[in-house]
């Protein structure tokens, strides 16, 4: 049988298994399910899921219009917080953050289906071409964006709310970053990340130039000179190395550029996957390499993390999701070689680990996976090319509570800044916030108007 073939091949699944692997996760509610999952809300005054929302989502309110009927008023309360929310209804870790705090989540009940109803509500208003917002009087002030994902994007449509003239460069072909990059193809299908660019630059006043990569193409004082505001939202551009032998072997991928290239798949069936995978790590890239391979037709999937069970930064529902789908977690295993046959991947050599005096160490003890594939999901790097002297901490971007950096006039958001959450909705929230930072800067330093006496 073709799919047990050893070797990376593509094309292991017939059309109609692709179609049914890949099909959306969690499909929209219909309006039925959508009024009995709204009727389920107690309408917390203290809402403690709105307080659980990155982005302060107004929830019991927007819960509220959907179960009177009032699903474009939902929507507009998601999106005066939240630009990106048919997104963030689709891939945030609900059931760790607004989810996990509902009051309803107690061992007896389940927890409001907060994220379904977000997507209920903004799919209504995205289906139907409503938009909530006009962009005010031109200011005449000029800000450029660097980076088209969701910081970059969220900060570029409250800008132009506001009436400031916004223009975005990004390295890539598309907008979207990680949302049209990275999510898993299952979270976001029919092409709606970049449905969900075209509604937001329906605002006007931003103009998009892709290809354009600051470090390369220009520098951040090139900016600086041109734009009378800079936000920075470049995400992490670089990935680590595992530096073991034979990590430049044919099979051994990086799981981020592997799960791009599904995303920009016209037809799943093109891309080649090993029969046994092996994917490198703990986190969500990990979890969504190893389901995929799982979906692609790999047949046996194992993630070998080097710390335990709750030490993943994968939540307990990610992992939930690859033990469903077939996929193998072993913890306590790092790598130390990827072995080889005939120049191709053959098998991964692992060894043990613990933890001694609150460092991981090796046990010495050894063992071998057979592997056709290796995907390395060990975290991404940030890449300071074209920055000169911005402070940086932790190998970060420094800023302080409004996203202002240490340079006149240049706010950062997003992956790229040091301590933030690295998720899709705290990337919204640090644009947005970055945004009427920025615009508090203009109005401040705006001539004052004369005195009357
Ligand atoms: C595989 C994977 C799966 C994920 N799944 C989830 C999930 O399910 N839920 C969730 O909440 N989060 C998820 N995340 C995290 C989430 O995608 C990120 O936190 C979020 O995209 C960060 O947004 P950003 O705008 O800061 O950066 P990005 O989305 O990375 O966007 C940065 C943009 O900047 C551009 N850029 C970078 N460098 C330059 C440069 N030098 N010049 C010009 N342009 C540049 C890039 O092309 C890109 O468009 C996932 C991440 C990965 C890697
Ligand atoms: S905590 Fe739960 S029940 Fe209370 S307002 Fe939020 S979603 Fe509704």
């Amino acid at each position: 049988m073709e799919r047990l073939e050893t070797g990376i091949h593509a094309g292991r699944l017939s059309p109609a298994e692709y179609e049914a692997n890949f099909s959306d996760l969690h499909p929209r509610l219909d309006n039925h399910e959508a009024l009995v999952a709204a009727d389920r809300c107690y309408f917390c005054y203290d809402a403690p899921c709105m307080t659980a929302c990155p982005t302060s989502i107004d929830i019991p309110l927007f819960i509220r219009q959907i179960s009177t009927g009032n699903p474009l008023g939902s929507a507009k309360t998601i999106f005066d917080q939240n630009i990106l929310g048919g997104m963030c209804a689709r891939v945030c870790p609900t059931e760790e953050l607004c989810e996990q705090a509902c009051v309803r989540n107690t061992a007896e009940e389940r927890p409001v289906e907060i994220g379904r109803l977000q997507r209920y509500a903004t799919d209504a208003a995205m289906q139907a071409g409503k938009q909530f917002y006009v962009r005010a009087e031109a200011t005449g002030k000029r800000v450029a964006v660097v980076g088209a994902g969701p910081a970059g994007l969220a900060a570029a449509h409250r800008l132009a709310v506001k009436g400031h003239t916004v223009t975005i460069y990004d390295g890539r072909e598309k907008s979207g970053g990680l949302n049209e990059y990275g999510i898993a193809t299952y979270k976001t299908v029919d092409d709606f990340a970049q449905k969900e660019v075209d509604y937001i630059m329906s605002i006007g006043g931003i103009d998009v130039r892709h290809g354009a990569l600051l470090g390369r193409d220009f520098s951040l004082s090139d900016l600086q000179a041109q734009y009378d505001a800079v936000f920075l939202g470049i995400g992490l551009a670089g990935v680590n190395a595992l530096r073991i032998e034979g990590e430049n072997l044919a099979g051994v991928d990086d799981a981020v550029d592997f799960i791009a290239a599904l995303r920009q798949a016209e037809d799943k069936s093109d891309i080649a996957i090993g029969r046994r995978v092996v994917v490198l790590g703990g986190g969500m890239t990990a979890i969504d390499a190893a389901v995929q391979a799982k979906l692609l037709g790999a047949e046996e999937v194992t993630i070998c993390y080097r710390r335990g069970k709750e030490h993943m930064n994968a939540s307990e529902y990610e992992q939930d999701l690859a033990s469903s789908n077939g996929v193998i977690i072993r913890h306590w295993l790092a790598p130390k070689s990827i072995l080889s046959q005939d120049g191709k991947v053959a098998a991964i050599e692992v060894e043990y680990t613990k933890i001694v005096e609150g460092r991981l160490v090796g046990t010495g003890e050894t063992g071998v996976i057979a592997a056709d594939q290796v995907f390395k999901a060990i975290g991404q790097t940030f890449d300071a090319a074209g920055l000169g002297s911005l402070r940086m901490e932790s190998g970060r971007i420094a800023v302080d509570a409004e996203g202002h950096t240490s340079l006149d006039r240049v706010w950062a958001g997003g992956d790229c800044v040091f301590g933030g959450e690295d998720l899709t909705v705290s990337a919204v929230a640090h644009g947005r916030d970055a945004a009427e930072s920025i615009h508090r800067t203009f109005s401040a330093t705006a001539a004052p108007a004369v005195a009357v006496a």
